[in-house]
């Protein structure tokens, strides 16, 4: 079996009681069934307190009843209480991965680091993405067919979110029609020509006339739209999606200060993302993904405190801890908002 991490992955040291956010709010806390099974055999007063706490949710999902929004094992000093009283296995396999992620693709595991988090946002902006490559003893399962074409496809759409010759805006510009190309040849069973379209676009830039467009703010309006239009967790998101409504309709100047981070973000989602068209046959949505998420941390940037990380950090949480949000946001891109608007919403970087 072979395994990609990324070279940050092993840098991750969760903040803790020094964390400015905690991930044991807001959302449900589920506990998977051996964990629950372990909280059957604790004794004394924190075993009761643990099945008391255990709940049922919709789902028929075990999870524990928050306090509040809160996680009821979060210590007023923003530690686990779990985790110190039991140790590791004392905690869920969630809260145990978090905030990681592992996607499996048969003969290939791949293996990152969630945006959701204020370190792992530090991480992802601060590192030029390298992906490291070891080989485990588990014997992995058959190659998916589309596995070996995505996987060279999405190599050449990281490079061209690279090319120093070109603006970010043209550089995301020149993934998205790239991706454009693969997912017609995906469409039409022709998965066979994808090599030689990496090396066409492994060769030559391909860049836009932006008059060709449509307007750019109005694209990026009705991005946030779709935004707005899916299950939101936070007040903060909500109250930051209005506000960049608001300055794009009074046409704020769209400033570029963190070229670098923003084009680390932009591999960050491909990476993360690209390659699940190895199981839908859709890579497209994935590059607008992508160059969506990019322009909309760089207008919402400004308008809060900590910048560009933490925009960047309330849209991997807002949106691909959801997999509800994820699939409403592929619907909306396939449906709704049209490649030519993608292109013009990259353009704004
Ligand atoms: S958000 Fe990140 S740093 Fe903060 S408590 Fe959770 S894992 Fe640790």
């Amino acid at each position: 079996m072979t395994v990609h991490t990324p070279n940050y992955y092993d840098r991750f040291r969760c903040l803790a009681g020094e964390c400015p956010h905690t991930c044991c709010q807001g959302w449900e806390v589920p506990i998977d069934r051996e964990t629950a099974r372990y909280y059957e055999t604790i004794p004394g007063e924190l075993g009761e307190r643990l099945r008391a706490l255990l709940t049922t949710d919709e789902e028929g999902d075990t999870a524990f009843l928050l306090r509040g929004d809160t996680c009821p094992f979060l210590t007023d000093e923003k530690l686990c209480e779990l985790q110190i009283r039991l140790g590791e296995e004392g905690i869920g396999e969630i809260c145990r991965s978090h905030p990681r992620f592992s996607y499996d693709f048969g003969p290939l595991t791949e293996r990152g680091l969630c945006g959701s988090c204020p370190e792992t946002a530090r991480l992802i902006l601060g590192t030029d993405m390298v992906l490291l490559t070891t080989r485990d003893e588990k014997a992995g399962e058959g190659s998916p067919a589309l596995l070996s074409p995505l996987l060279a496809a999405r190599e050449t759409a990281l490079e061209l979110l690279e090319t120093p010759e070109a603006t970010l805006g043209q550089r995301f510009q020149a993934t998205l029609l790239f991706a454009n190309e693969v997912q017609v040849a995906l469409d039409e069973g022709r998965e066979e020509d994808i090599p030689q379209l990496c090396q066409i676009y492994g060769e030559e830039f391909p860049l836009l006339d932006p008059a060709a467009l449509p307007d750019r703010r109005e694209a990026l309006m009705r991005c946030l739209g779709a935004l707005e239009g899916l299950e939101i967790l936070s007040d903060t998101w909500r109250a930051l999606l209005a506000r960049g409504k608001q300055e794009l309709a009074r046409g704020q100047a769209f400033s570029i200060l963190e070229e670098t981070q923003i084009r680390r973000a932009g591999r960050y989602f491909l990476y993360r993302h690209w390659l699940r068209g190895v199981w839908d046959g859709d890579v497209l949505t994935w590059a607008e993904f992508a160059a969506l998420g990019a322009a909309v941390c760089v207008l919402l940037s400004p308008l809060q405190d900590e910048g560009f990380p933490e925009a960047f950090r309330l849209f991997c949480l807002e949106l691909e801890h959801d997999q509800e949000n994820l699939n409403a946001l592929q619907d909306r891109l396939r449906e709704d908002l049209s490649l030519a608007e993608m292109l013009a919403v990259a353009g704004l970087l």
